[in-house]
């Protein structure tokens, strides 16, 4: 069976879509084209030359990086900076570069959902709740075809509020038209005032899923021309977001948490702030930089604030009130190279998905 770039992008898209990215990120297709064919998948946390060497001897045309390596825009494609040698080397290799990033730290089963697994702790929701990502929708429909329309849009993804799907806010009324000599209307006649009974459906959805839901209302609305309003809402989704809380299935005292979690993570080394003589319970963390985290974190009343990236300040802001825990930059998020690969897994069988052999971290240590 064929396997395109487009049909492994559109899955990643529809578990991570693109549009809960930081508008810093550089997410997508960023070298390669849609239409190619893929022979094998080799999934890294970073983009080095070593990387594009490793998917070459596996015969991997398509790699899909965590990290971004293009932030900024480039004005040369010289082999002056390793990120423009690995462009290069894609290209003249015909690999594929694909990237996942904050879209994925964002979604529930995203990053944090491994590293919850992986610590065995029960999340209870996220850190930064995403704004902005919220839309309504409230249409008029012939009675007759409200129950058709709504599930529709069910269908179509709309009406999920946290643990429940199916939610709308129906009630009835009379919609009143009149249509000129070009129209067909559904019910009434041409050049007629008409008065309708029609019930008013509400429903909530996420805004990326914007054109599905209209293609949803356009094909089972039965009217020639259709009335409804969209617009944006401020509500959030607590299981949408950076950053994770949640509760360890035991409490645990912090030294012998922090055996647990170098076990549990395989870590060579932690760093963190005094111990606070209190049990670790209420776990907060955030994979990757995550220093902008610790003073909800505590104001969460969490025992422990888990993250990476942070300066010899963000350990005063303790102040024993909280275990702040650095792991590690590439420690607390090469997770994603396992979570995408069994995602992938589930959807493809004829392509090899491989998980990066390669170690691209930057930071060694010495003991
Ligand atoms: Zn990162």
């Amino acid at each position: 069976m064929k396997i395109l770039v487009k049909d492994i992008t559109s899955q990643l898209e529809d578990l991570a879509p693109i549009e809960y990215a930081e508008s810093y990120d550089n997410i997508g297709l960023i070298v390669g084209s849609y239409d190619q064919r893929i022979q094998n998948i080799l999934i890294t946390l970073d983009l080095t030359e070593e990387i594009i060497i490793e998917s070459i001897n596996k015969k991997c045309n398509l790699i899909i990086s965590f990290h971004p390596i293009l932030f900024k825009p480039i004005k040369s494609l010289t082999e002056n900076s390793f990120s423009e040698r690995v462009i290069i080397s894609a290209i003249k290799n015909n690999i594929a570069i694909y990237v996942i990033h904050t879209n994925l730290d964002f979604i529930w089963e995203g990053t944090h959902s491994y590293l919850s697994k992986l610590l065995q702790f029960n999340r209870e929701k996220v850190l930064f709740p995403k704004e902005g990502i919220m839309k309504k929708l409230t249409t008029y429909v012939p009675i007759s075809y409200a129950e058709r329309v709504r599930n529709s849009l069910f269908e179509a993804g709309a009406g999920n509020i946290s643990n429940y799907s199916h939610c709308s806010y129906n009630f009835d009324g009379f919609g009143s038209f009149m249509g000129n000599e070009k129209t067909k209307p559904f019910s009434g006649k041409k050049g007629v005032f008409h008065m309708e009974k029609e019930t008013c459906i509400n429903v909530i959805f996420p805004s990326h899923k914007l054109n599905i839901i209209k293609k949803a209302l356009f094909t089972s609305h039965p009217y020639e021309e259709i009335a409804y309003e969209i617009y944006s809402i401020e509500n959030i989704n607590p299981y949408l977001g950076i950053g994770i809380i949640g509760d360890l299935t035991e409490e645990m005292n912090e030294y012998d948490f922090l055996i647990y979690l170098k076990n549990r993570m395989n870590l060579p080394c932690i760093r963190h702030s005094p111990f606070t003589g209190k049990k670790i319970k209420k776990l907060t963390m955030i994979a990757g930089s995550g220093s902008f985290g610790i003073e909800t974190a505590i104001k969460e009343k969490a025992n422990v604030f888990i993250s990476s990236d942070l300066k010899y300040h963000d350990f005063f802001k303790s102040e024993k009130k909280i275990l702040i825990v650095d792991i590690g930059h590439y420690e607390s998020e090469k997770c994603t190279k396992h979570l995408l690969k069994s995602f992938l897994k589930k959807k493809f069988f004829c392509v090899s998905i491989y998980e990066s052999e390669t170690d691209t971290n930057p930071v060694k240590y010495f003991y």
